[in-house]
Formats: structure tokens, sequence, C-alpha cells
């Protein structure tokens, strides 16, 4: 508040929602990334749980990988098969990883918020810094990665910790408790893009990435990056998404 006790509106509108959706609990710290998996799993903190996706959508790769990435939130085919960012973004994030050299089963990539908005909506700012802060800080945590690549508003707005357009801040590092942060465009981002706009966003994420990982590379330089055979995600989520639909799963 000012000095006319005027509320900034969108602090106004943060505690709003934090008022609406009651406290937050206090979670314990976990000591793997299973215990962490499983207390996901069943986390029914805030609306988006009952907004009809399937339930929690986990993270994907290696939890001692040194570059986290980090979407918004689950879509339809994430929310089908319980993965992060395999839907077409997560293609379009593949071939960007791709051509710095990175191939997916190495990197560790998760969302801000882990239940699927409907209708495949952008979840909201507060979404994102209400269940960022149950969850992705514990996973920050416990993977304790040497860079982190922020895709889109969302992970810009939590990472910053204040509001800031992507198109200005992409590119530019934010020192996030110690870890530097790289935000870019989140894919969908891209697709939504054509002609000259596309080729140099396209350009853009490009650099963002590859510093992001020679930052990594320089903190882990044993960190191997590349799969000769690039992972098929969708192939290997077969019984998860069988446990998803029949509801053992949470
Ligand atoms: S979106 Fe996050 S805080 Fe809300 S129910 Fe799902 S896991 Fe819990």
């Amino acid at each position: 508040m000012d000095l006319f006790g005027h509320e900034d509106p969108e602090e106004y509108a943060e505690r709003r929602h934090r008022e609406m959706m009651g406290p937050q609990k206090e979670e314990p710290h976990f000591k793997n990334h299973k215990e962490i998996e499983n207390a996901i799993r069943s986390c029914a903190q805030c609306p988006l749980r009952k907004e009809g996706g399937l339930g929690p959508v986990l993270s994907s790769g290696p939890a001692d990988s040194p570059m986290m990435i980090v979407g918004e939130g689950p879509g339809g085919v994430e929310d089908d098969y319980g993965a992060p960012l395999i839907g077409p973004s997560g293609q379009l994030l593949d071939k960007a990883l791709f051509s710095v050299g990175i191939t997916r089963d190495h990197v560790y990539v998760t969302n801000i918020v882990k239940c699927r908005p409907h209708g495949n909506r952008t979840p909201t700012i507060q979404e994102g810094s209400f269940c960022g802060s149950i969850w992705l800080v514990k996973e920050i945590e416990l993977v304790r990665p040497k860079v982190i690549v922020g895709l889109g508003k969302v992970a810009l707005r939590f990472f910053l910790g204040r509001d800031a357009g992507i198109i200005r801040s992409r590119g530019h590092w934010i020192n996030y408790r110690g870890i530097p942060v790289m935000p870019t465009f989140h894919p969908a981002y891209l697709l939504r893009q054509s002609g000259r706009e596309l080729v140099n966003a396209k350009w853009q994420v490009y650099y963002d990435l590859l510093a992001a990982k020679e930052q990594a590379q320089k903190a882990s330089p044993g960190w191997v990056w590349k799969s000769e055979t690039p992972p098929n995600l969708l192939e290997t989520l077969g019984e998860e998404r069988a446990r998803r639909h029949s509801g053992e799963a949470f």
C-alpha cells in the first residue's frame, strides 16, 4: 500500500486469491524425489484440482540434472499421459533443445502449476505463485539445478517476484535464491507466431537455451547432454497413462 492507503491492483488480486484459497499447509521437507512426487499426487490445496483434469502432472527427466526447465501448466496431452511439455508445445521445445545439443532425457522438466487448468487456459499469475510456492520450490530444493530455464510469463513472474513482460525480459538472467534463471518464450508462444516474427522468436529461444546450457556446463562440466537416439517420451508413458485413467495414480 502506498502513502494514501492505495493498494497496487496486482497485490490486491494476489491477496484476494490467497484469502479465497485459505492458508497454505506447511509442507514437510522431502528426502528424495519419490517422496515429493507422492505428496504432489495427493495435493488438493487449490481449486485447480477440481477443474476437470485427471490430477497433478509430475516432472520428467533426471532429478540430478544441472538444468531445470519450468513451463506453465499441463495441457490436454500432458494431462492425458501425466508428463509435462509433451504435447505440440513440448515437441517444439524438444526441437529447440536439440538445436543446442540437448535431448529431453538429460534435463529435468516440470511445470509451475501441476493441475490442468480447464480448457487449456494459461494458469493465472496467482495460481502459479500459489502452486509454485508449495511444490516448485521443493523440487528446486531437491534437484538443486545449476541453471533454470523459465518458459513464458507465468514462470518469469514467479522467479522475478514481480510483474514484467516476457518480450523485454527474455534473455536477461534473473537471480533466484542464488540460481541463475534464463527466461525465454514459451513454445506455445512460438506456435502462435508466423513469418518473420516466428523466425526471430526461434532465434531468440535458441540463443537463450544456448546461454543456459553454457552456464550449466561451466558448473557441471562432466554432464552428458545428449543421447544418440532421442527418446520417444510418449512411448514410455503408456503405463502412467493407464494408471491416470483408472484413477489408481492418486
Ligand atoms: S494446482 Fe498445485 S496447489 Fe493446486 S491442487 Fe494442483 S498440485 Fe495442489
